[in-house]
């Protein structure tokens, strides 16, 4: 349990100017986040266990596919980046002189890192049984103009994941494992209904890149999904006077307004080959390794999630995302009652804030309805007279009283 009393951080009687989204501008009112520079946010206590949330599902569903997690460096060596062609040709790359001679990299990806790191391991077709590490770590990206609040941050949290594989039909196969941990994680956060699978423009590697893109009205993106078999479309990839769906040939779409969550590539051999990663296989033959990659946006996840709940009151939090499940607002002097309560509602694993600030009954419910907790419990005089504490879900108006055993 956790007391409102003994955290610094206050909330704000409106949403603050500044902030050119509803999201952003509550989790700022609410005193979730503060901004150190554009594009670059600090997480309070509340914010930071969203976060770590979102964080926790993204983890599990990525170990539970057998990935490994690892933690990789934020600097980038140059000579790295050089070698894969890309010190001068991604636009975003934060460059950090260290001595008039010498600059580094501050990673916006990690290709330049992981694989001469996992290639120190491959030898023989067996080091590719299951090869596949992720890591969930600040990104960099140099936004010329960073706006949006955490929506396009230059500095941000994502979950990078990276495999190895001996051919084109093993990564095709891991792909489809992927996607489907990545379906279960948007399911998790309450967003399966509302993201689409999505064709985007490939790139260099391969003919499409997939993209998860999630609605939401005020979203950067644009897609359109094929009213036959609902496979959605980028609409770089589209001629839109003249639909056609990449699956079924149907003609006939729905256009829709959204904001990229996550992506997954196919990488071919483009990285491995640059480091020189080859295995030894069954018939002795030395051959190529292929990669995919694969990338949620955390942070961004934690705007969105934000910005789509959100009503007239503030914050609206799925229940696995909530800085916690339950807000025992304690009115007069309850304050022991409030604990026995809240170690009883946690020890059926459930998280609870105690409000004992030395504020009035309207800034307490105003402020959990603002911080978006699922569950609001009420201990004061009045219910204790009713042998119970009053229990609110966050969208309902009206309360019960529970009694106490
Ligand atoms: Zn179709």
């Amino acid at each position: 349990m956790l007391r409102l009393s003994t955290l610094p951080f206050k909330t704000q009687k409106s949403i603050p100017s500044g902030s050119d989204n509803r999201g952003t501008g509550l989790l700022l009112q609410a005193g979730f986040i503060r901004m150190t520079l554009a594009g670059a946010y600090n997480y309070t206590t509340l914010g930071l266990r969203v976060l770590r949330n979102i964080e926790e599902i993204v983890r599990e569903e990525m170990n539970a596919i057998g990935s490994s997690e690892v933690l990789l460096t934020a600097l980038g060596s140059k000579d790295a980046w050089e070698k894969t062609d890309r010190w001068n040709s991604v636009d975003i790359l934060f460059k950090l002189p260290v001595a008039e001679w010498k600059e580094y990299a501050l990673n916006p990806t990690h290709e330049e890192v992981v694989t001469p790191l996992i290639g120190e391991w491959i030898q023989s077709y067996k080091d590719l049984e299951n090869c596949s590490v992720y890591q969930i770590q600040t990104k960099f990206r140099n936004e010329k103009r960073a706006k949006s609040g955490l929506m396009r941050g230059r500095e941000f949290l994502m979950k990078d994941m990276y495999s190895f594989h001996r051919t084109q039909e093993e990564l095709d196969t891991y792909f489809e494992v992927v996607h489907g941990a990545y379906d279960r994680v948007f399911e998790r956060l309450g967003l399966a209904d509302s993201t689409h699978y999505t064709f985007a423009s490939g790139g260099d590697f391969s003919k499409y890149s997939y993209e998860f893109q999630t609605e939401i009205a005020i979203g950067e993106d644009e897609i359109f999904v094929c009213s036959a078999c609902g496979q959605a479309h980028n609409k770089e990839i589209i001629d839109e006077n003249n639909f056609v769906c990449v699956e079924c040939a149907h003609t006939i779409c729905d256009r829709r307004i959204v904001s990229e969550s996550a992506n997954i590539f196919k990488l071919g051999s483009r990285f491995s080959d640059v480091f020189g990663l080859k295995y030894q296989d069954t018939d002795g033959q030395t051959r190529n390794i292929v990669m995919g990659c694969y990338g949620i946006g955390v942070s961004r996840l934690m705007w969105l999630i934000a910005e789509k709940f959100a009503d007239d009151k503030g914050l609206v939090w799925p229940v696995e995302v909530s800085p916690a499940t339950h807000i025992i607002i304690v009115i007069g002097d309850h304050l022991a009652g409030a604990r026995k309560l809240a170690e009883q509602i946690e020890s059926t694993g459930a998280t609870v804030l105690i409000d004992d600030r030395n504020t009035g009954f309207g800034q307490k419910a105003s402020d959990a309805d603002l911080f978006g907790i699922p569950n609001r419990i009420i201990l004061s005089d009045k219910t204790i007279e009713k042998w119970g504490y009053e229990l609110k879900k966050r969208r309902e108006n009206e309360g019960v009283i529970i009694s106490i055993k």
